[in-house]
C-alpha cells in the first residue's frame, strides 16, 4: 500500500483479526498479501509475527514463485510438513514447517491471501478451518474497501494533478514558456498582497519588432521573442516573475530590488542580446521602463513603468527609463 490513510484503515481493521488467526492456529506468524495480477507480483502488506519468524511487511515476490501459489495449485490450504512438499522454497529455507493459506476473494476476483506460518508442526482441525474461513471473508471485505479507497485517492490525486497542469498551461505563454498576461496578473496580485517589502518592476518592449517579422519572416520574429525570454531567464533571479504580456512586450517583477538594481539588469540584458544576436542580423534593441516602490506607491508601479517605457520610445528607443520620483 502506498496511501497512508488506506494503510491506517487496513491496519485498524485487520490487525486484530491477524492476531486472532495466529492465536487460533497456534502459529508464529500470520499475514495478509495482495496480488497485482498485472505485474504478477505478490506483496506482504500486514504481518503479525513472533520474533522467531521475522516476516517483513512490504516484501514482494513473483507470484510464480509464491508458496501460496504452490499450495493452491496442489489444492491444499494447510500443511504441517512443508519441508517435504516444497523443499526448495524460500519459506522452507526459513524453517517453515506448517503453513496455512486462504484466498482473499471479492466477487470473482482474488485480491490476495491470508496466511499463517510456523516453524513447528501445527495440525489444523475442522472447527478452526471453518473459523479461518469466516475471518478470511471479513478480511476480504476490508481489503476490498482498502484497495477501493486507495484507487479513489489515486484517481483524485491524478485529477488534481491534471487540474494544476491545466491551470499552469492557462497561465503560460506557449512560445516562450514564461507567464502570460493572465499568469502575471495573478502573481502581481499575490506580490501586492504580501507585507510591504521592496518591489521593482521593469516593462520591456522590442524596438521595431514588426520590421524583424517583415524583413526576415515571422519565424525569425518568434526566435527573437524566445531569445529575449531566454535572456531574461538567464539574468533574472529565481524569485523574480517573468512574463510575456503579449506581442513583443515583456515584464519582470522583482522582490527585494529597486530601480537602480533593475536598471543594471536592463543593461546586462542589452549586452546579452548584442552578444547573442542571430548571424547576419542586427541585435535586438529594447525600450525599457522601470519603477520601484521606494519612489512610488506599489499599486501604481505597473502603470508608471509603462509610462517610463513610453518615454523611452518617445525619446528615440533603445533606452532605459526610470520612472521619476513624484514632485513633493
Ligand atoms: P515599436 O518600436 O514602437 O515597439 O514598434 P514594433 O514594431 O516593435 O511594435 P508593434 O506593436 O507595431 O509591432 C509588434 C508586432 O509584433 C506586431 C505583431 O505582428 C507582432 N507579433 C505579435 N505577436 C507575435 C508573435 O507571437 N510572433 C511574431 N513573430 N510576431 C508577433
Ligand atoms: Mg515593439
Amino acid at each position: 500500500m502506498s496511501d497512508p490513510s488506506a494503510d491506517r484503515m487496513l491496519e485498524a481493521l485487520s490487525r486484530p483479526l491477524l492476531r486472532l488467526v495466529k492465536d487460533l492456529c497456534g502459529m508464529q506468524a500470520s499475514f495478509i498479501t495482495v496480488i497485482d495480477w498485472n505485474t504478477q507480483l505478490q506483496r506482504v502488506i500486514l504481518v503479525d509475527a513472533d520474533p522467531e519468524l521475522p516476516l517483513c511487511e512490504g516484501a514482494e515476490s513473483a507470484w510464480s514463485q509464491s508458496l501460496c501459489r504452490h499450495m493452491f495449485s496442489q489444492g491444499i490450504q494447510h500443511s504441517d510438513c512443508m519441508e517435504q512438499l516444497f523443499p526448495d522454497t524460500p519459506g522452507v529455507a526459513m524453517g517453515i514447517r506448517s503453513f496455512i493459506v486462504l484466498p482473499v476473494v471479492h466477487g470473482e476476483k482474488t485480491l490476495g491471501t491470508l496466511c499463517a506460518a510456523s516453524q513447528q508442526r501445527r495440525p489444523l482441525d475442522d472447527a478452526t478451518r471453518q473459523r479461518l474461513q469466516l475471518i478470511s471473508e471479513a478480511i476480504s471485505l476490508q481489503l476490498h474497501l482498502t484497495l477501493e479507497l486507495q484507487q479513489l485517492r489515486q484517481e483524485a490525486a491524478s485529477r488534481q494533478q491534471q487540474i494544476s497542469d491545466l491551470k499552469e498551461l492557462a497561465d503560460t505563454d506557449p512560445l516562450t514558456g514564461l507567464l502570460n498576461r493572465r499568469g502575471f496578473a495573478r502573481c502581481w496580485q499575490q506580490l501586492q498582497s504580501e507585507p510591504s517589502g521592496r518591489l521593482a518592476v521593469m516593462v520591456i518592449d522590442i524596438d521595431h519588432f514588426k520590421r524583424i517579422n517583415d524583413q526576415h519572416g515571422h519565424e525569425r520574429g518568434d526566435q527573437a521573442l524566445q531569445l529575449l525570454a531566454a535572456a531574461l531567464r538567464t539574468l533574472s533571479r529565481q524569485q523574480d516573475y517573468l512574463a510575456r504580456l503579449g506581442g513583443d512586450e515583456f515584464v519582470l517583477a522583482a522582490r527585494d530590488s529597486n530601480a537602480t538594481g533593475l536598471a543594471s539588469l536592463a543593461q546586462r540584458l542589452q549586452c546579452y542580446l548584442q552578444e547573442h544576436c542571430a548571424p547576419g542580423s542586427a541585435p535586438i534593441e529594447l525600450s525599457i521602463g522601470i519603477a520601484d516602490n521606494t519612489r512610488q506607491a506599489t499599486d501604481d508601479l505597473l502603470r508608471l513603468a509603462d509610462q517610463a517605457l513610453y518615454q523611452s520610445k518617445q525619446q528615440g528607443r533603445n533606452r532605459i527609463q526610470i520612472s521619476p520620483t513624484p514632485e513633493a
